[in-house]
């Protein structure tokens, strides 16, 4: 037991659980023990499900992309392959000014693919479709090294229009950040790739799209592209959380500094207690982890890095209080339109199981990069306003019968401009001056549940490959 290696596992989200769980793996042929520390009384970070009166309502994410497979992989491994869930498919829209617009079929983030749908689309002004086709002509915007932002990409290949109506409000469901300020290479560097292979994102795409066929389920429907789980992303958690040793899960307990002495970690609690650990996985938010190790100085970006603040606000009704002549799944808002929603989830429909039947459950996000004042009003008055901006496109009668107000600051790490670059150079100075730590999570290479996983499952195989 003396000689055992000793890992600290910091924070207990998806990328804290997935290096927990692969560790505890390990556990039965390596010397090595670990301990997971998470401040708050319960696991799963981000993850929270409620269920109430037949609903299963997400609090955070409520999905994940199914062709990112190591979250379906370690559903399986946990027993929870069964309860893995596709969403309908339907209709999506964009919300501009008081006007729900299809989405044009075939968009990929925006892009267009396919021509005609985007030549008939009432989203666009002519002029603004016409610009869009000078993508096919355009010479490459970005080098093969370079980073630029996504705005910049976009806005020089396809135009203000269909960034500002389109391309902004889809990604803006994803990184909640400005497009001006996001990062290509560390959000969509396959789209750098694709304007150096074929000159042209429209190309590029229709022609890796011809490659791939599109899953059909056993009814010959097209398959959703995300997946989640039948009682919530939190059973997910709590499965995980089922085959560790409770023994090595520590909830309510907040680590305060992490420091080396000789060869190995100091790490001190909230409580003024300190443990000594050989290595340390650390998986708490960018600006956190700077805190934990702030007797370092090569910390600097994940101090300054920018962090978006949203709420999520979910609706529950009788089925006949919400008349909604839109036949889809929920739309997103385009930046030029002044609501306070951002985006909006028909719940019911998208996800069946989500709601019992005679019932209505419509997700709405609040909270932008550079303007959250609405986060940090009371529920009321953010119920308030949501009902005001949902009424302009549906008929609501009534009030709820219940709603869910969940607040996330500085939840949505944004990786701007030369994101990937100060990652890099920050894991060069760890590697060279506090071996043994290992830094993971949404703040780096991925905010999906998926990259959360792979990014856990690192840290703990790079600290298995090395004793
Ligand atoms: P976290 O979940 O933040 O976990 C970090 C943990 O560290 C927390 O539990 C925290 O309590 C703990 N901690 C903090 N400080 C300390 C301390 N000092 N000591 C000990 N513990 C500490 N992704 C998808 O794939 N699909 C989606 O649909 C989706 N929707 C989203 C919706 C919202 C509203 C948000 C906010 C995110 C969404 N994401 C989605 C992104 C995804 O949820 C996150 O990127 C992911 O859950 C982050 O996991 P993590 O383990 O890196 O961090």
């Amino acid at each position: 037991m003396q000689n055992k290696k000793r890992v600290a596992i910091i924070g207990g989200g998806m990328t804290g659980l997935a290096a927990a769980y692969k560790l505890e793996q390990a556990k039965v042929h390596q010397d090595i023990t670990y301990d997971l520390f998470e401040q708050s009384d319960r696991l799963g970070g981000k993850i929270e499900t409620i269920v109430r009166d037949g609903f299963v309502i997400e609090r955070g994410p409520d999905s994940f992309l199914a062709r990112k497979q190591s979250m379906s992989r370690l559903a399986k491994e946990v027993g929870l392959e069964d309860e893995l869930l596709s969403n309908d498919t339907g209709q999506a829209y964009i919300l501009k000014e008081d006007t729900l617009y299809p989405m044009p079929s075939g968009a990929v983030m925006g892009i267009p693919t396919e021509l005609k749908p985007f030549a008939t689309t009432n989203l666009f002004s002519p002029l603004g479709k016409l610009r869009a086709l000078g993508d096919f002509f355009i010479p490459p915007v970005v080098g093969r090294d370079e980073d630029i932002s996504l705005g910049h990409f976009f806005r020089k290949r396809l135009g203000n229009e269909v960034v500002d109506d389109l391309i902004e409000p889809l990604l803006s469901g994803i990184y909640a950040g400005n497009l001006d300020k996001l990062s290509l290479k560390a959000t969509f560097p396959q789209f750098q790739q694709l304007e150096a292979k074929h000159g042209s994102l429209i190309k590029g795409l229709q022609a890796t799209r011809g490659s791939q066929t599109q899953a059909k389920d056993a009814n010959g429907k097209k398959k959703g592209m995300f997946l989640t789980f039948r009682r919530g992303l939190q059973s997910f958690v709590e499965a995980i959380e089922a085959k560790l040793d409770t023994g090595s899960i520590h909830k309510g307990v907040s680590i305060t500094s992490i420091q080396k002495v000789a060869d190995a970690y100091r790490v001190t609690f909230d409580t003024g207690k300190v443990e000594t650990y050989n290595q340390v996985i650390i998986t708490t938010p960018p600006h956190i982890t700077a805190g934990l190790l702030r007797s370092y100085d090569f910390f600097s970006y994940f101090k300054e890095m920018q962090a978006s603040t949203v709420a999520t606000v979910a609706l529950g009704f009788e089925q006949s209080a919400v008349s909604n002549p839109y036949e889809g799944t929920g739309f997103v808002v385009s930046k030029k339109s002044s609501f306070d929603i951002t985006a909006c989830t028909w719940t019911h429909k998208k996800w069946r199981h989500s709601t019992p039947s005679g019932h209505a459950l419509l997700r709405s996000y609040v909270g932008r990069a550079g303007d959250s004042a609405i986060v940090y009003q009371s529920d009321e008055e953010i119920v308030a306003a949501v009902m005001k901006d949902l009424k302009t496109i549906m008929d609501i009668s009534g009030e709820p019968l219940f709603y869910e107000v969940t607040r996330w600051k500085k939840s949505m790490p944004q990786y701007e401009v030369g994101h990937t670059f100060k990652i890099a150079k920050m894991r060069e100075d760890v590697a060279r001056h506090l071996p043994g730590i290992h830094i993971a999570g949404a703040g780096l290479d991925g905010v999906g549940l998926p990259d959360c996983i792979d990014q856990g499952e690192r840290a703990a195989e790079r600290i298995l490959h090395s004793i």
